[in-house]
């Protein structure tokens, strides 16, 4: 009889609780926009118009949202620069918008490498932030795809349709023009625009350059954005308002993220986060969820051994633990506490 015992000894050990469970990375899912918005929503501002920066820019940091800035270098008045300068310090985006401002598809190669080349090579120069990562086409006109993504990650047009999450061409962004020369003046037209993006899961960039009385294109009034970033303030779980570098970098991140289950412990779960993008650029975090095992109540989620953001929250009767990972930023571990 102890013989026996002693013989089963090794597989009563190998069921206690403490052995490793199965894993199973069909239980996590990636958001499609970060916190599980239903939409993205770009706020982007073209040829550094003075009101954008002393007046615009002050209510998104209110919110605490990020907008996008296309400058043309030697169009940035001197006293713009500073407070250009602190919305890069707070994550706002400065993109390119050329050197000249001309049309793209009228000048050769070498004019061409030329505008975009410079352009990001003197804002960088201007301003200190790590890398002008989009360019917007003036005129809406775009350039060869192939030059341009020599030095950009994408390029914003004009087409005037809400973007899909996964653009046919990141070179090819759509933007919707706003202002007083067109439809998107009113609230509710920018409230069904974004209702729209968010019933397809989309990307609703828009275009903006004059504010108020600055005296330039298509201006929208103060009263107004005001009250349209109230409004995304407001409806905060279904609009993520970032900047388009954000948006690319996200998206691009969510399409070719590998998510794995690593290992299953009682009170313990690492999971890995891979793409095969470049990480120097593409560390934009990712929205993560999965359900929440049975008997944790609460959980610490830590990425290379750094605390990140996450929560337990329940959607539609189920506990789901949410958490923001960066892919290629180290061993991932889940801790019940
Ligand atoms: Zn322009």
């Amino acid at each position: 009889m102890i013989k026996k015992i002693i013989y089963f000894l090794p597989l009563l050990l190998s069921l206690s609780a403490c052995s490793p469970k199965s894993t199973d990375s069909s239980v996590y899912e990636i958001a499609t926009w970060k916190g599980f918005a239903d939409a993205a929503i770009n706020f982007t501002f073209d040829d550094g118009c003075p009101y954008q920066f002393t007046r615009a820019l002050p209510m998104f940091d209110k919110y605490d949202f990020q907008a996008t800035f296309y400058l043309i270098p030697d169009w940035v008045q001197a006293e713009s620069k500073p407070l250009i300068q602190s919305a890069l310090n707070t994550g706002h985006e400065v993109g390119s918008h050329t050197i000249s401002h001309p049309g793209l598809s009228q000048l050769d190669d070498d004019l061409l490498h030329a505008e975009l080349q410079s352009s990001q090579n003197k804002l960088q120069e201007m301003f200190s932030f790590d890398r002008c990562l989009t360019l917007a086409y003036p005129y809406c006109i775009p350039a060869k795809d192939g030059i341009t993504s020599e030095y950009y990650i994408a390029a914003r047009d004009c087409r005037g349709v809400i973007e899909k999450k996964t653009p046919d061409s990141y070179y090819h962004i759509s933007s919707i023009g706003c202002g007083n020369l067109s439809d998107m003046n009113t609230l509710p037209a920018f409230q069904q625009k974004f209702i729209e993006a968010a019933s397809v899961n989309g990307w609703c960039a828009l275009l903006f350059h004059g504010l108020d009385d600055d005296g330039s294109h298509s201006p929208i009034t103060s009263e107004l954005l005001g009250e349209i970033l109230l409004y995304l303030h407001n409806n905060n779980d279904r609009f993520w308002v970032s900047s388009l570098q954000n948006t690319t970098l996200y998206s691009k991140e969510r399409d070719a993220a590998v998510l794995t289950e690593k290992e299953v412990e009682r009170n313990l779960i690492t999971l890995s986060l891979t793409d095969d993008l470049d990480d120097g650029t593409y560390n934009h975090p990712l929205t993560i969820r999965r359900s929440l095992p049975q008997k944790w109540n609460g959980v610490q989620v830590t990425q290379n051994d750094n605390v990140v953001s996450s929560d337990i929250l329940e959607i539609e009767g189920k506990k789901y633990i949410v958490f923001d990972v960066i892919p290629d930023g180290g061993e991932i571990v889940l801790k019940r506490v």
